[in-house]
């Protein structure tokens, strides 16, 4: 196998390993998450490898950027329903929550003037490992 062929396989590879890694996610990932859990597979794996993957795959509308309240950037898959997210303050890690309990249609008028199009929301508590423990 040619070197140009090797490395074509090699990214392929990476990029496949980290995709799967956010898709078999719980939640939303950080870099670091994505890096940590991808190397589990690719002990090689460098973090600008991810940051080049993670942009190929935003490029090709396969995975979206969350940007928290706190303002730290998670990955997950672009094609998902809408949902919200669950921070654990306890382990830290984000969890994607089922369903939306906001009762507010969207194109109402929440306020004179104000028509809703959207909503963003974090939830904050403990997950459920975290409760039993
Ligand atoms: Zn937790
Ligand atoms: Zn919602």
């Amino acid at each position: 196998m040619g070197q140009v062929e090797q490395l074509g396989r090699n990214r392929t590879r990476q990029r496949d390993e980290i995709w799967r890694v956010i898709r078999e996610a719980p939640g939303p990932l950080t870099v670091n998450e994505i890096l940590e859990r991808a190397q589990r597979e690719i002990p090689g794996l460098g973090l600008v490898t991810v940051y080049r993957t993670l942009k190929l795959l935003k490029e090709a509308a396969e995975v979206r950027t969350v940007i928290l309240p706190t303002g730290e950037s998670r990955y997950e898959p672009a094609g998902r329903a809408h949902h919200h997210h669950f921070h654990c303050r306890a382990c830290d890690e984000v969890f994607d929550l089922a369903g939306c309990p906001v009762r507010i249609p969207d194109d109402r008028e929440i306020s004179p003037g104000f028509r809703v199009d959207s909503h963003d929301l974090t939830f904050y508590g403990t997950c459920p490992e975290c409760s039993a423990a």
